[in-house]
C-alpha cells in the first residue's frame, strides 16, 4: 500500500486475470436458469444443516455435519436475478471432488487452534468447489512478472478470502435484487463455521475486494512520494531510503537508538480479546505457506492483569525511542467504558499525556456514530452518551514530562 502503483498497470493485471479465467467459471460456476433453461452464472449457493443434526450441541462432536444445498441465487442473461432450490444437476455438481483437480501447492494443513471449531484442518473453512476455484484465481495472480502488481493483487486475494469462504452466515432477506440473502462474515472471531451458509462465488468476491483495495491504492498513491525500502535501521538513519518494513513483534524496538522517532501510529490488540494470529491462518495458508506464531502475541483472554503489564512495557519501550514532545498515537476500538480506562491507563503508566481523542471517519465504525450525533447538535445524553465513546478511535498522547 505505500509503493506507488501505476493504477492502468493494475487495472490491466486485474482484467488480464478475469479474461484468462472467464471461460472456467462461466462454465462451471454456474447453473441452469430455472425460467428458460440458459447457463447462468451463481452469485451463491445457500447449504444448510440436516434436521436431524441440528439437535448435536457438542462441537467436538459434530465433525462430520452434513449440510444440504438448499438454494442456488444467480444471474440470467436473459431474465436477470433468480433464486431458486436445486436440481439433480446442481447437487451433483456442487458435490463433485473438486480437489482432484487441484494444484500441488494446495496441500492441506491442521489448523492451530485455540478455541474450539467445527473446522479441525484448512480445507474444511471452505467448500471443495471454492477452494478449487479460488487456485484458479491465484494461479493467475502468481503468474504476473511485475512483483509490486503482483504483492498488491495477493492483497486482494487475500481480502476475498473470507467471503469465499464457509464463515459467512446468512439472514434475513437482502435489499438488493442481486443479494436474495443477507449474509455476515465473522460473527464470532473464532472460525465459527455456520449452522447454514452461503458459499459465494469467489470471482464476485474478487472483484469486489479489487474495486476496494484500487479506491485504496488511488488515494494512497497521492499521499505518498516514491518510497525506497532498506533492510536496516542503520541504512534507513544515513538515508540510504525511506522506508523499513520489519514484520515482527515490538521486540525489535529495542534495536533502534534511543530518542531517534519522531513519530509513533500504532494499533494495538483490543483488550476485547480477539484472536489475531490465530484467524491470520486464513491468509498465511495462500500467502506464506507458514505456521502462526502464537508465543509473542500479546492478549488479554488469560489474564487483564497480564495483558497491561504487556503493554505497559510496550508503551514503555516506544517513549524510550521517541524524541521529546514528540506524539504517539494509538488507534483503539472499544465496546465498553472500562477497556477505555485500561487503554488510557497503559500508555499513561509508561509516562505518556493523552492530549487529543478524534473518531474514526470511517462510515460504518460507531465512532462515526458520534459524529453524527455531534452534528446534530447535542445527542439526548440520557440515551445516547454510552454510545459515543463506543467504536474506533484515535488516542494521541504526549511524550513531555507533566509540569505540575
Ligand atoms: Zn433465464
Amino acid at each position: 500500500m505505500i509503493s506507488y502503483v501505476d493504477l492502468r498497470d493494475f487495472e490491466d493485471a486485474f482484467k488480464n486475470i478475469l479474461e484468462n479465467v472467464k471461460k472456467i467459471f462461466k462454465e462451471n460456476y454456474s447453473t441452469k436458469c430455472k425460467k428458460c433453461g440458459a447457463k447462468s452464472e451463481v452469485i451463491h449457493f445457500r447449504w444448510e444443516r440436516q434436521e436431524k443434526d441440528i439437535k448435536i450441541k457438542r462441537l467436538k462432536d459434530a465433525g462430520e455435519i452434513n449440510r444440504n444445498l438448499v438454494s442456488i441465487t444467480y444471474k440470467c442473461e436473459n431474465c436477470g436475478y433468480g433464486s431458486d432450490k436445486p436440481e439433480k444437476y446442481d447437487i451433483d455438481v456442487s458435490t463433485q471432488p473438486y480437489l482432484n483437480n487441484s494444484p500441488k501447492y494446495l496441500i492441506n494443513k491442521k489448523l492451530q487452534l485455540k478455541h474450539s471449531s467445527e473446522a479441525k484442518d484448512y480445507f474444511d473453512l471452505f467448500t471443495p468447489r471454492n477452494l478449487f476455484f479460488l487456485s484458479v484465481i491465484y494461479d493467475e495472480i502468481n503468474k504476473i512478472s511485475v512483483s509490486k502488481i503482483k504483492d498488491l493483487m495477493r492483497l486482494v486475494f487475500s481480502s476475498c478470502l473470507t467471503q469465499s469462504s464457509k464463515l459467512i452466515m446468512y439472514t434475513e432477506k437482502g435489499i438488493r435484487p442481486e443479494v436474495s440473502e443477507r449474509s455476515k462474515s465473522w460473527i464470532a472471531t473464532r472460525f465459527h463455521i455456520q449452522r447454514n451458509y452461503l458459499e459465494k462465488n469467489p470471482l464476485i468476491n474478487f472483484k469486489n475486494s479489487f474495486e476496494t483495495v484500487f479506491k485504496a491504492k488511488k488515494e494512497s498513491n497521492n499521499l505518498i512520494e516514491d518510497c525506497i525500502f532498506v533492510d536496516t535501521f542503520e541504512d534507513l538513519f544515513k538515508g540510504k531510503g525511506n522506508v523499513l518494513i520489519i514484520n515482527d513483534s515490538v521486540d525489535y524496538i529495542n534495536d533502534i537508538p534511543p530518542e531517534s522517532i519522531d513519530y509513533v501510529i500504532t494499533d494495538p490488540p483490543f483488550v476485547k480479546d480477539v484472536n489475531y494470529i490465530e484467524l491470520s491462518q486464513l491468509w498465511l495458508f495462500w500467502l506464506f505457506n507458514k505456521d502462526p506464531d502464537f508465543e509473542k502475541e500479546i492478549r488479554c483472554k488469560e489474564s487483564m492483569d497480564n495483558y497491561k503489564k504487556q503493554m505497559i512495557n510496550v508503551f514503555e519501550k516506544i517513549k524510550k525511542v521517541l524524541k521529546k514532545d514528540k506524539y504517539l498515537t494509538v488507534t483503539y476500538r472499544a465496546d465498553e467504558p472500562k477497556m477505555w480506562d485500561t487503554m488510557i491507563q497503559c500508555p499513561t503508566e509508561a509516562g505518556f499525556y493523552l492530549t487529543k481523542i478524534v473518531p474514526h471517519a470511517i462510515g460504518h465504525s460507531i465512532g462515526a456514530r458520534y459524529r453524527q450525533l455531534m452534528a446534530k447538535g447535542t445527542p439526548d445524553m440520557a440515551e445516547e452518551k454510552h454510545k459515543l465513546i463506543l467504536g474506533y478511535f484515535y488516542l494521541t498522547f504526549n511524550k513531555k514530562e507533566q509540569l505540575t
